[in-house]
């Protein structure tokens, strides 16, 4: 006899990175995504994306875990760090490099912005290839040399293996069954980093293989990353992984009209609460799309 199949249970999750405190813009994104969980009766957890060697600091993760908790956002469960992941990271790279999937890159970025003729993706200039031409005489000799390296994904080949798979909108904001099916174009990257040298994966390598680990069921997350969905779905493709359903909110923007960043201290929630800004209130206004000092939603 078959077992009726139970409904999924929502999970989302907030994946900051602690390269800086919090701005307006995070604590908008993790309340619409602790709304969405509870509001389906699914679990919220919070997951801290620390393996950037060089940006990330264990300040900012106490930074983060204040500012959240002041604001409001509570999670479920244990907090996820990446750099308690390394070994899961590890054993996919394995696997893409087993396949072939996966060749040393020994640029540096000055050589890169040096190949003037790149042809531009989404986030700037593709990398042209130029690793991709080396023997693997050459390849095994420079690493052994203890030359450092990342690691890219060949693209066209990968595609070539699973083709360009689909993924899932929900348009926000969010409305009961509205979807989209959406064609990743994972060509349109050319072939990203999947390991850095100054870091053991990826932001795609790691943030795929933790949701699938955390068993995501929706990422929500702002519009920048939107393009990035394109190279998850792939190596979901290519790794066997679930694909979740992503919804991208707007992103906000200051009164000069750019981007918040973490760099604009003046509205960290830390700063806000400094001011004496009653958490609550803040929240309240955050869901209502009231944001403070001039921020505003960008356009779409
Ligand atoms: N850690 C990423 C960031 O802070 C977000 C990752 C994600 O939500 O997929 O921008």
């Amino acid at each position: 006899m078959t077992q009726p199949t139970a409904p999924q249970h929502m999970v989302i999750r907030f994946a900051p990175s602690p390269t800086g405190r919090l701005h307006v813009g995070h604590g908008w994104s993790a309340l619409l995504a602790m709304d969405m969980a509870r509001g389906a009766g699914g679990a919220f957890r919070l997951r801290i994306e620390d393996i950037d060697g060089t940006r990330s600091r264990p300040e900012h993760v106490a930074g983060i875990i204040e500012d959240l908790h002041w604001l409001g956002v509570e999670w479920d469960g244990d907090i996820v760090f990446q750099s308690q992941r390394l070994d899961s990271y590890d054993a996919a790279l394995a696997r893409l490099r087993d396949i072939g999937l996966l060749y040393p890159c020994f640029c540096t970025r000055a050589d890169i912005q040096a190949s003037l003729t790149a042809p531009h993706g989404p986030e700037g200039p593709l990398y042209p290839r130029t690793c991709h031409g080396l023997d693997a005489a050459e390849r095994a000799r420079r690493i052994a040399a203890g030359e450092a390296h990342a690691w890219r994904i060949d693209m066209a080949r990968a595609v070539e293996q699973v083709g360009a798979p689909g993924w899932t909108s929900l348009p926000f904001p969010v409305q009961d069954g509205r979807t989209e099916s959406v064609k990743a174009d994972p060509l349109a990257h050319g072939d990203v980093v999947l390991a850095r040298k100054d870091a053991p994966a990826s932001y795609h390598l790691s943030c795929t293989l933790d949701d699938a680990a955390m068993g995501v069921t929706h990422v929500l997350r702002g519009l920048d990353l939107r393009g990035a969905t394109d190279i998850h779905r792939l190596l979901q493709a290519l790794l066997g992984l679930p694909s979740p359903a992503y919804v991208h909110h707007p992103l906000l923007v200051g009164p000069d009209g750019r981007r918040l960043a973490k760099r604009d201290g003046s509205i960290a929630l830390a700063d806000l609460r400094a001011q004496g800004v009653a958490p609550d209130a803040l929240a309240a206004d955050l869901r209502a799309q009231r944001f403070p000092i001039g921020i505003r939603l960008a356009r779409a």
